[in-house]
């Protein structure tokens, strides 16, 4: 979604763009000037992964993605890079997570990104003119394994789309598909932190308890309409105390960046369970994230102003409105869904796009969720999690969900195989990506978030 207008110098400080933006910049890894790449020097997201061969295989490292490359952020810290910056981004980036840096909060994030930027780009010499160093520091993506990239402690999911919202509830509750909360608080479920896996990650098929429409009794066994939600997720950086809750104005500045989600769902399980109470199981099997974390800093030029209510839509409560987050709480951000079946890779067909959909599209914000969260007191922990529910446009492709696609089965999706898709079946592959483009700024984007469905056990 390419938009006109770039976040100005009037902007707060988490919308305002500087030299790391600058669309001309490149990198001496060659890698990151691919005009296809997610990872250009103007991303620079964090993760921590573990090298799959050498003396350091299968430790975990906190690392930044630059083309088809990670920098190894400890190796960099050691031999001096960050010594100019404050002692506790050195030791952060010598950590088996990211919880320590995500604790330290927006300005040692800036920091860091800053420093970075300088050392990547071409003709620089301070980190190209040490061979050992470079090749100490430097890894392939394709030699080594994505590790989660925070210990996370809690994640909560949200239902931010009305699109999203409007569609599952006109299923439903043909009658009121939307309640009566719905414009004024950002609804949301605890979710299960425990079960939150990596991209690539296998996903075993949930059995539970359903109930067909006509039966007296329910029933226990494989889930029969397993689907995928395409979310984005948010990581808690510097943390609030309990009783102390973060304002709207604030919140931004207690973000650390960005994922992609895929919240899977077993959609008959959790029509049977749900009422009054909301998800449980029908959640809490498995929850997919992108390795990779965009930072807040990464997605300043792609802010946008937020979603715009119609004029008879109640205005939020004040705790919930100010002039910051209505200019530029948006994100504009796509997400995409696409699918390959067992038979597609059998047969070598590439995977289909199933949906595009606009995250700037989204009714709450971000950071409307979380000064929401804290409201009543609850403290935010790093490395908590939070996610904006499945993210769902008002036009029938960009649609996040296959519950929505294939309107709860009525509607079967046609594979290139010959095949049909009302759920999931297994062998499924589910792989989702994110873009970010704007005129006048280089486009990054987030890698990708997959999961394959493993048949029911026992
Ligand atoms: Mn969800």
């Amino acid at each position: 979604m390419t938009t006109s207008t770039a976040p100005s110098a009037s902007a707060p400080l988490w919308a305002r763009t500087d030299d790391t933006h600058d669309p001309a910049l490149r990198s001496w890894v060659t890698s990151a000037n691919d005009p296809g790449t997610d990872f250009p020097i103007q991303n620079l997201p964090l993760g921590v992964f573990a090298r799959t061969s050498g003396e350091r295989e299968g430790e975990p490292c906190v690392g930044m993605a630059i083309g088809g490359q990670i920098v190894d952020l400890g190796v960099l810290a050691n031999a001096g890079a960050f010594d100019d910056i404050e002692e506790f981004v050195f030791e952060a980036c010598c950590e088996p997570s990211l919880n320590e840096l995500m604790w330290e909060g927006a300005a040692a994030r800036r920091a860091l990104r800053k420093r970075m930027s300088q050392l990547l780009r071409e003709g620089d010499q301070e980190f190209t003119s040490d061979a050992a160093l470079r090749a100490e520091a430097l890894v392939a993506q394709s030699d080594v394994e994505m590790l989660a990239p925070a210990d996370i402690g809690d994640y909560t999911d949200f239902y931010a789309s009305i699109h999203h919202a409007t569609n599952v509830g006109s299923m439903f509750r043909p009658d009121s598909p939307l309640l009566p909360n719905y414009k004024h608080i950002p609804i949301g479920y605890h979710g299960r932190a425990s079960s939150i896996v990596i991209s690539g990650t296998p996903v075993q098929r949930p059995c539970g308890q359903t109930k067909a429409d006509d039966a007296d009794m329910p029933s226990f066994g494989p889930c029969r309409l397993l689907d995928y939600e395409m979310e984005v997720g948010a990581f808690i950086g510097e943390p609030n105390s309990m009783g102390h809750p973060v304002s709207l104005a604030e919140a931004e500045e207690h973000l650390f960046g960005l994922v992609l989600v895929n919240d899977w769902s077993a959609r008959d399980m959790q029509k049977w369970e749900y009422v009054p109470l909301g998800p449980f199981l029908a959640k809490n099997f498995a929850t997919t994230i992108s390795p990779w974390i965009v930072t807040m800093e990464a997605l300043a030029p792609f802010r946008v102003p937020a979603f715009e209510r119609d004029a008879s839509d109640p205005k939020p409560l004040p705790y919930l409105a100010d002039a910051g987050n209505a200019a530029h709480g948006g994100i504009g951000l796509t997400v995409e869904v696409w699918l390959q079946s067992k038979q597609m890779k059998d047969q070598d067909i590439d995977p289909i796009r199933l949906s595009r959909g606009p995250f700037s599209q989204m009714y709450w914000t971000i950071a409307q969720m979380l000064a929401h969260h804290t409201s009543g007191g609850c403290n935010m922990m790093p490395g908590d999690l939070i996610a904006s529910g499945t993210i769902s446009g008002p036009t029938k492709d960009s649609r996040g969900s296959m519950l929505e696609l294939s309107w709860r089965g009525t509607e079967p999706i046609e594979l290139p195989s010959g095949e049909t898709r009302k759920f999931l079946a297994d062998g499924d592959e589910v792989i989702m990506r994110g873009f970010c483009e704007r005129a006048g700024y280089r486009r990054i984007g987030f890698g990708e978030c997959r999961g394959v469905v493993m048949p029911a056990q026992g």
